[in-house]
């Protein structure tokens, strides 16, 4: 289990799951030459790698969406995801699913499909008083499911 909600699930990255050098702890898989998925020159895995290319700019988009804001602003032709309007220089990235409710909530799904939820599919970028208005009523939900578990236990 990772220490924090919003580390993204990677069993490989796990002492008890790693499959040591030439393997990638993000996917499992051998790391090739160039730190590719496939052997195109049929030398085997690289023993000194245990990430693939592919794999690192996955972890660092997985982890710091917000560095690419401008991608996400494009995609959504640089309409706010949360009211359709413009989006504005301080717009910022949101998870449309919060990631505390991923753990919450979707904890027993395959781990392959978690990551649906660091990624592309659950990102938008929002203006930043809808980003505030949505952070708060998130908050006042996460209270309220607090103090329901703790009336019911
Ligand atoms: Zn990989």
């Amino acid at each position: 289990m990772p220490a924090t909600f919003r580390t993204p699930p990677a069993p490989y990255r796990e002492n008890a799951y790693t499959k040591g050098p030439g393997f990638c702890c993000v996917c499992g898989q051998p790391v090739y030459r160039f730190g590719w998925h496939i052997d195109l020159w049929d030398s085997g895995a690289n023993k000194n790698a245990n990430w693939h290319c592919a794999c690192v700019i996955a972890w660092q988009f997985w982890n710091v969406p917000s560095d690419q804001a401008s991608l996400l602003r494009r995609l959504q032709a640089r309409r706010c995801g949360q009211t359709g309007g413009r989006l504005w220089k301080t717009a910022e990235v949101d998870h449309r699913v919060p990631l505390f409710r991923v753990w919450g909530e979707h904890r027993d799904a395959p781990w392959p499909a978690l990551l649906d939820y660091w990624g592309l599919p659950n990102l938008q970028v929002i203006n930043r008083d809808a980003h505030a208005a949505k952070c708060a009523a998130e908050a006042r939900d996460r209270c309220t499911a607090r103090y329901l578990a703790s009336e019911c236990c």
